[in-house]
């Protein structure tokens, strides 16, 4: 090409920018991708087309800050004038009427790469943009494209000598960030870490400053041997800086590329640690491999999840061939999966994917399936053949997996034989060994605790009887205990253990004498609540007075609604429970001191209700005082009364005797 060929690429072009800037305003770095990607793309086919024994193949990253350039080099295929009259010239025409059409259609731009524009993003960042390319075709003219606008082209002749694509963007003003070496090397790592040809980036900033520096080291050091010759002593020896090795930025053969069998844990921790730039390790990790009816690839890690995982995400990456695409794509990977972190690697996606494109593709609900079941399958493998790890899992990834059994049916149903229950022991059992260790114990319960230090006496009236007690202390439990009851009609029941006296009442004869009524009458009086619900039972433990114990469902829609941040508008439903085979029960009934009685009863009902709550504020100080009463009354001496007595009138009484 010896003349300057001059035109226009489209009218259409006109209308595309705008769309082009406005959708990549939010995903600005995004033409880098774009650049590397059809760097790469472009040495995949040279190698294809040519056989090309001990060539060295490689995309050269340069920013050149002095001159205002971001250079990207290849020595793949090249083009012809011709081919880039039709690919970069022509294609963008077709393209852009798709592209137009599609937006004037009310979908939301998002498939920039899908119509063939990916080169044009370019011009998101750049004033000038110049193709300097030689087909690798025999005869082959190199041929330079130039463009200001991406609409007005002018071609010539280029300078290449071999072949290849060197792309040099003259970046706008407004974008200079793009000339900042860590900014593009950040990109790079973004996008572009696990492409399939090596990418060397370099920054001739960086580079002069190096040099300058290393300059002023050398006169530095003439200086110091000529000082040194002056005063006859031996002068300093030069020691040349080791250059630095170049290494190309990316993985060009990623472990999710590997079979399974020649991966070893060390590399599925590199590449964990490499993917989230962390040095955590992660649990356990599932390896994808599909091949049909859809293609893929991927890991699935599960990290260290924190007990409220509510508030912690993961994150899995989505790549088409080894080109980032995307974070967490919730329409890919089941929600309740999203606290995994990894990489799934699907050449059958676009690489710009739409979210309404991905809603409404019978493919990406496959997909999603199949992770599920694949986790699922991962989870029911490690618990039959190594339960010991699975057990030592257990705490990490029960919220999540309680989570998925909530959200996905499916996945329930594959993994309910292999859920645990976690015992104030610390001993884990499935619902089954629950049940059949437990029988005729605990009926179709399983009794558990939030807290097994706060409600260690209530833990201990179930642990004595050799009744399992089972922890569920994370934030999901409430939810999935209930899920679990409603799972199906012989789904078991919750209790916590101060819901409910039937595992601890005593089965024998009761010879109390003690009547309900007579017990109400007398415990609400003292207590001076007559709404109080009181129950008189036998139960097991003779040196236990008195249980406080509260509706399992009435506390659980509570506690519900508190976590959804609302008051639910129900009653308290507490009941006291007196202990008929309680010495201490019968001897305070019988008591002739009225005022020894209140007292007595007053610290009962507070001993029954600390046993499952603290105490606050006034009744602490309530019971405070009173245990002071009766310290001094069983060493037999007697308090000055300065402390608040037990209910308003007597404070109010002794106020006035002040
Ligand atoms: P897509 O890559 O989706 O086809 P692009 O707008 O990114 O769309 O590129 C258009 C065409 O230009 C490519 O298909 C390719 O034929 C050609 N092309 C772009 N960059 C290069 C390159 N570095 N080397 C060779 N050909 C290229």
């Amino acid at each position: 090409m010896n003349e300057i060929k001059k035109g226009n690429i489209s009218v259409e072009a006109a209308n595309i920018m705008p769309v082009i800037k406005k959708w990549l305003y939010s995903d600005k770095d995004i033409f880098i991708r774009e650049m590397v990607s059809n760097a790469a793309d472009a040495i995949t086919k040279y190698k294809l087309v040519k056989s090309s024994d001990g060539e060295e193949f490689k995309i050269q990253v340069t920013v050149d800050k002095e001159n205002g350039n971001l250079v990207f080099s290849d020595n793949g295929i090249g083009m012809t004038a011709e081919e880039l009259d039709k690919y970069i010239n022509q294609v963008a025409f077709s393209g852009a009427q798709e592209f137009v059409s599609s937006y004037a259609g009310g979908e939301e731009a998002g498939i920039i790469g899908h119509f063939g524009l990916g080169f044009y993003s370019a011009f998101m960042a750049a004033d000038k943009v110049t193709i300097d390319t030689l087909s690798y075709k025999e005869g082959a003219e190199p041929v330079l494209w130039t463009s200001e606008d991406g609409m007005a082209y002018q071609m010539e002749k280029g300078s290449r000598t071999e072949h290849g694509t060197t792309i040099t963007l003259h970046i706008m003003e407004e974008e200079n960030e793009f000339l900042e070496g860590y900014r593009v090397e950040e990109t790079l790592d973004k996008y572009c870490a696990f492409m399939p040809v090596p990418i060397y980036f370099k920054d001739l900033e960086a580079e002069k400053q190096e040099k300058e520096a290393q300059i002023k080291r050398k006169e530095e050091h003439d200086k110091k041997v000529e000082e040194a010759v002056q005063k006859g002593e031996t002068p300093p020896v030069w020691e040349e800086k080791e250059a630095e090795e170049i290494k190309p930025i990316n993985e060009v053969r990623p472990l999710w590329f590997k079979n399974p069998k020649d991966a070893s844990d060390e590399e599925y921790i590199e590449t964990y640690q490499k993917l989230f730039k962390t040095f955590e390790k992660p649990l356990f990790w599932i390896h994808l491999n599909v091949d049909y009816p859809f293609n893929l690839k991927g890991i699935l890690y599960f990290p260290h999840i924190k007990r409220d995982f509510a508030g912690q995400e993961g994150e899995i990456k989505l790549y088409n061939r080894q080109v980032f695409v995307a974070d967490n794509i919730k329409e890919i990977v089941p929600e309740f999966l999203m606290v995994l972190k990894g990489v799934i690697d699907c050449p059958d996606l676009p690489l710009n994917v739409s979210r309404s494109f991905l809603q409404n593709d019978r493919q990406v609900r496959q997909i999603s399936k199949h992770i599920a079941k694949k986790t699922a399958d991962k989870l029911n493998g490690l618990f039959n053949t190594d339960r010991p790890s699975y057990e030592k899992y257990w705490d990490d990834i029960n919220p999540f997996l309680k989570y998925g059994c909530i959200r996905d049916k499916d996945f329930f149903e594959a993994v309910k034989n292999s859920l645990l229950l976690k015992t104030t022991k610390g001993e884990y059992f499935t619902f089954e060994e629950y049940q059949s260790r437990n029988e005729g114990k605990a009926g179709d319960k399983i009794y558990y605790t939030v807290d097994p230090s706060r409600q260690a006496a209530s833990v201990a009236q179930y642990t004595d009887k050799n009744i399992d007690v089972v922890h569920m202390d994370s934030l999901i439990d409430n939810n999935f205990m209930s899920f679990m009851e409603y799972s199906d009609t012989q789904g078991p029941k919750f209790l916590r253990v101060d819901a409910d006296i039937e595992g601890i009442k005593h089965e024998g004869e009761d010879d109390s004498k003690l009547s309900q009524e007579d017990m109400q009458k007398l415990v609400r009086d003292a207590l001076n609540k007559q709404d109080l619900e009181i129950k008189l039972t036998a139960l097991e433990d003779k040196n236990l007075s008195a249980f406080i114990t509260e509706d399992e469902h009435m506390r659980r829609f509570k506690e519900l609604s508190a976590l959804y941040g609302q008051q639910a508008m129900m009653p308290d439903k507490h009941i006291l429970v007196l202990n008929s085979r309680s010495q201490v029960i019968r001897a305070i009934a019988d008591m002739q001191d009225k005022q020894k009685q209140n007292l007595l009863i007053n610290h009962v009902y507070d001993l029954a209700r600390l046993s499952s709550n603290p105490l606050e504020s006034e009744d602490l100080q309530h019971f405070l005082s009173r245990s002071q009463e009766l310290l001094a009354s069983v060493a037999g001496v007697t308090l000055e009364k300065t402390e608040p007595q037990e209910n308003a009138e007597k404070q109010d009484e002794q106020k006035t005797e002040e």
